[in-house]
Parts: C-alpha cells; structure tokens; sequence
C-alpha cells in the first residue's frame, strides 16, 4: 500500500502581513507552520499504515524551506518526502498547482491512498485536493471527518457536505480530503524529531518532472487565473452596550437601540 499525503507549508496567519502594491501575501513576515488540516491528514494516513503496512509519502510544492515542513512530517510518521520546488513553479494558481502535485504522483508511479487537507488556512480554496485527484483521473471524497473501515482494497468513509452526512465507499486508488474532527494528529517522539533532522528531502525542480507534465502547465504560464488586487479589509469596530443592574431599565434602553437602528417600529 502505497500512501501520498499533501502537505502545504502556511504562514502563520496571525502575524503575516500583506504586500497590497504588489498582491500577494508576504511570506517572509512571519513564520511558517504546517497547515494544520494536513496533519489530520497524515494522522489519518499513519493510523492505516498501523493495521495494513505500506510506505508514506509525503508532497509538498514550494519554497526551499519547505523542506523543514517534509522534515517535521517525517517526524511524525511518513517515511519519505518529496519536495517540489522550481522557480519555475512560482505564481502557480490552483490549477497549475494541483498538475504540477498530478504529475509528481505519476513519477512516483501513482498511490493507493491519497490523503489532503480539505482547505488550507491562507490560501483556503479548498480546489487543490479535487482538482489533483481530477488530473490523475481518479475518485476523490471530500470533506471526511470519519473513517469507518478499510481493508487492503478499499476504504468506506463518512463525508459531511451542506448538512448532509454520506457514507461513501471506494476502492483503490482515491483521493480524501479531511476536516479537524476526523482525528488528533499525535506529536513526534524526540527520538524520531532526532532521525528526522538527518532525513534527506529530494527536491524535484521541472527537470524531474518533464515526462509527467509541460512547461506551458506549470506556474504563472500554466495559471488560469490572475490576482489583481490584493486588499486587506479594515478591521470592524463594534459599540457594545451593558445593562446589568436594572432589567427595565436594560429593556427601555434596548427598545430605543432597536428602535433608532429601525429594527422596531413602535
Ligand atoms: C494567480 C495566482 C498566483 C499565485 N501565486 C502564488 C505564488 O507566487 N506563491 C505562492 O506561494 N502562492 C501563490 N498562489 C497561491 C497558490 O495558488 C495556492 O497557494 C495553491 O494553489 C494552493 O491553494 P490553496 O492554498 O487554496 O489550497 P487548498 O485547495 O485550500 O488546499 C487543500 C489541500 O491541498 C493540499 N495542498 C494545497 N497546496 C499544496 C501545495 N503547495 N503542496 C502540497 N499540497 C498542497 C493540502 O493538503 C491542503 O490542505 C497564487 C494563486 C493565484 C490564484
């Protein structure tokens, strides 16, 4: 059994800054994190290798420091790690990255299971687990939060989507994306953090991938979509009111908010 598991490398969100001129987050104004969907969905990868055996890979497009990401993956359980990184894959959209994440599960000669986050926490689409699975031609199941059996040729999960639970069940190869609520990820022993440090991440750049995917198909060239404009919206201020010793005096002073914000007529 072969397992791939995406991993996206994320600002943390509560400190990175935005450069509006030039429309894009940036990177370098905070530190990084492993999205924290996609531990849930190494998690979920690690507890099936447990029962059933088999190799975890996990991928992750981008910068040189995501490598520190792969590493910190390791430590948590996967056995090798992939890093895609060309410049070349620069100003990649989602399209062009989930091809470009297509094409490197092709050279690694495919998966069993693929498992994803079903968003991230900056860019937050939600498009690039699907939109991989459609490039490798595959079944994906979206937003699962439980996994209620799987055996070596097939897996049955519980997908929550608009209110509605689905119990769904396909056999290999397919492609999930989870939610928080499916598991909590465990963290890495010292020992393993130790190992980790030590592991070799290969870097695979467009050379490595030229059988798998064209040139015109990966970043900027190969992006459907274009930012324009980036805006960081202002922060909303909200006036409160506190009523706490008298409840007919709360209840006149709400009827006159209420009234004056024309919710009450009377
Ligand atoms: C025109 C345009 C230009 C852009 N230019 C840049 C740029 O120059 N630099 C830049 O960093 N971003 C850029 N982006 C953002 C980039 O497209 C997204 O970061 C990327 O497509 C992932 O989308 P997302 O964050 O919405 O992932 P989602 O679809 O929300 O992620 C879902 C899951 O997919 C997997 N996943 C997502 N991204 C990756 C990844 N990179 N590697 C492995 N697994 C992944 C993870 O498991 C994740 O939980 C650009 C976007 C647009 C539209």
């Amino acid at each position: 059994m072969r397992i791939v598991v995406l991993v996206k490398q994320v600002p943390d969100m509560e400190r990175v800054k935005f450069d509006c001129e030039a429309g894009r987050v940036d990177r370098s104004s905070a530190g990084t994190e492993i999205n924290p969907f996609d531990l849930n969905a190494l998690e979920a990868a690690v507890s099936i290798q447990e029962q059933l055996g088999g190799k975890i890979i996990t991928l992750s497009m981008g910068p040189a420091a995501a490598e520190d990401a792969l590493k910190d993956t390791i430590a948590r359980g996967a056995d090798e790690s992939v890093l895609l990184s060309d410049r070349r894959f620069g100003g990649a959209d989602v399209k062009a990255t989930a091809k470009t994440i297509a094409a490197a599960i092709k050279k690694l000669g495919g998966a069993d299971l693929i498992f994803a986050g079903i968003q991230t926490v900056d860019g937050d689409t939600g498009q690039v687990g699907p939109e991989t699975a459609g490039y490798l031609d595959i079944p994906h199941i979206s937003n699962v939060d439980f996994i209620s059996a799987y055996s070596e040729t097939d897996i049955t999960v519980v997908s929550n989507v608009m209110e509605g639970s689905y119990v769904k069940k396909s056999s290999y190869p397919v492609l999930i994306t989870v939610t928080k609520d499916i598991n909590q990820p465990r963290l890495p022993s010292m020992k393993r953090k130790l190992s980790a440090r030590k592991a070799h991440i290969p870097v695979w750049g467009y050379e490595e991938l030229q059988d798998y995917i064209r040139e015109d198909e990966i970043g900027l060239q190969g992006s459907a979509t274009k930012v324009k404009r980036i805006e960081v919206p202002p922060a909303v201020t909200r006036k409160g009111q506190v009523w706490r010793e008298n409840v007919e005096e709360a209840i006149d002073g709400l009827v006159e908010v209420l009234k004056k914000a024309k919710v009450l007529e009377v």
